[in-house]
């Protein structure tokens, strides 16, 4: 047996192998490939200890904006010259398609590049006080030090989400990655270190143990945290978080729409519902796993979908002609497995699909499941698999009604010709983010997050700087009267 490959925590200014490892297993050959530090409670103390120290002692959230921005670009660069290595070890942790990974990878030194040009123009502004001998201004300032916690699915993306404005505005930070996919993470950090960030603004802890995640969001000394995952942990962070207080950003679950209207290029509508969904197996927040289809045209789109549905390609995540990879590891296969027994259960007809792939246990083959009813769990419930509900619609009414119908509002996707339809549908569904003739469709430069039970705060976008700034009020007197001090003056 060859050797695993292993990766160490990054703690202060200190690598720590662990006193004890766990292995992370490739889901396309079922084998541990890598050997991962298991944080203890006092890692994770000496984490939040050297974020802590770094920020309320450390030259990072004092040095200039220019400055910081300066290191983010290092680390864009960095980066770049690394991002095939790091497509692969996410590809090896979460079974994902290389070619999806290689493309998130790509994609975010040009988020590191946006946010260091945000660095430098952290504004404030001067307020009229309504008093003739007070000049009032505003600072914006970093919250402090973040615990950002992430998901198995796009490690290192959500991660840029939460540290490229964290950083930017001064923030230090402690992450924790996905005991499913800790590869990504911890490597990221050799290369935030070879940029020369100072020590301590940027930690990493691990483990399988949910503690380690417990010990990290409820540290005291964390002053805010962002979280990705599912609702059921995100509950669970928000209340930790809130037991001292922090404020905590959550981006969560989701059911999302796509709506196909009859005016529909339906050649683009048909594309757009194959990648809502079985792009990354459905492994997505943002999947787009409930397809509405107005009646004139339903016969048509389903019928194409399910032809194409059923010539997808499965396989090695690494080949570049495989379409959809294994599922990530065992429970979330028994996951989507029990939501497929309840569908049937429910009445649901499958269309394509709705089992393993035959003797290769770890894919799930793409499911298309029709005629469910609007209480079954299979409709209401994410799945984050590779199972499409198809449900048809009559008018425009009716389709806002049956999209917003669930506690989720993170996505939706509109498929019309139709100009004033597309604005309608905009304003009308309740999402974070609303796709017209698009889906699966995420930049730097838009905010992203949801709504209701799929979270709340932004990431992307000048709106992200918000989640990691507060507001300081500071009020000069001019005049040098003394007041009457029994008074609010
Ligand atoms: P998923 O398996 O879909 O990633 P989770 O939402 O359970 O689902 O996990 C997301 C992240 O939250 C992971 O890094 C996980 O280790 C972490 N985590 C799980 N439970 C807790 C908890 N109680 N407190 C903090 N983090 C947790």
């Amino acid at each position: 047996m060859t050797a695993l490959e292993s990766v160490s925590m990054r703690i202060g200014a200190e690598w720590r192998a662990g006193t004890r490892q766990f292995c992370s297993i490739d889901p396309y050959t079922g084998e541990p490939w890598l050997s991962a530090p298991e944080a203890t409670r006092q890692d994770v103390e000496d984490a939040v200890a050297a974020a802590r120290a770094a920020f309320d002692r450390g030259p990072w959230r004092s040095m200039p904006g220019g400055r910081r921005a300066e290191l983010l670009r290092r680390l864009a660069d960095l980066i770049e010259q690394n991002a095939d290595a790091l497509a692969l070890a996410e590809t090896r942790d979460n079974g994902k398609l290389l070619r999806e990974m290689r493309d998130q990878v790509r994609s975010l030194p040009a988020h590191y590049r946006y946010f260091a040009g945000l660095a430098d123009k952290i504004d404030g502004r001067v307020v009229d006080t309504g008093r003739d001998n007070f000049v009032g201004f505003v600072l914006r300032e970093p919250i402090g030090v973040v615990a950002a916690i992430l998901p198995w699915n796009s490690p290192l993306l959500l991660l840029t989400f939460k540290i490229a404005p964290a950083l930017a505005v001064g923030c230090t930070v402690v992450v924790k990655p996905s005991e499913h996919a800790p590869a990504s993470i911890l490597r990221f950090a050799e290369l935030v270190e070879k940029a020369g960030f100072p020590p301590g603004v940027f930690n990493t802890v691990c483990g399988e143990a949910k503690e380690v995640g417990q010990w990290l969001v409820s540290s005291p000394q964390v002053d805010k945290v962002s979280f990705t995952g599912s609702g059921v942990t995100g509950r669970l962070v928000a209340a930790q978080a809130a037991e001292h207080l922090a404020p905590a950003s959550l981006e969560l679950g989701a059911k999302s729409a796509n709506i196909v209207f009859a005016d529909a290029d339906l050649d683009a509508a048909v594309s757009g519902l194959l990648s809502g969904i079985f792009a990354a197996a459905g492994q997505s927040c943002v999947a787009g796993s409930r397809a509405l289809i107005q009646r004139a045209v339903a016969d048509v789109v389903i019928e194409r979908l399910v032809e194409r549905t059923r010539r997808i390609t499965i396989g090695d995540p690494k080949d570049p002609a495989t379409e959809m990879g294994p599922i990530a590891f065992g429970g979330q296969l028994d996951k989507v497995r029990r939501f497929v027994s309840i569908a049937r259960a429910d009445g649901g007809q499958i269309l394509a699909g709705g089992d393993t792939a035959g003797d290769r246990d770890q894919f799930f083959l793409p499911t298309i499941v029709a005629g469910l009813p609007l209480t079954s769990r299979a409709w209401q419930e994410e799945i984050f698999g590779p199972v499409l509900s198809v449900r048809v619609f009559d008018d425009e009414e009716e389709a806002v009604e049956l999209a917003n119908g669930t506690v989720y509002g993170l996505a939706a996707g509109v498929w019309t010709t139709n100009v004033r339809r597309a604005f309608r549908l905009a304003r009308r569904l309740v999402a974070g983010t609303v796709w017209i003739n698009a889906y699966r469709t995420l930049g730097y430069a838009m905010p992203f997050g949801g709504l209701r039970h799929s979270g709340y705060g932004r990431e992307n976008g000048v709106e992200a700087l918000n989640e990691y700034l507060t507001d300081k009020s500071v009020w000069v007197e001019m005049s040098g009267a003394i007041r009457d001090p029994f008074t609010v003056g």
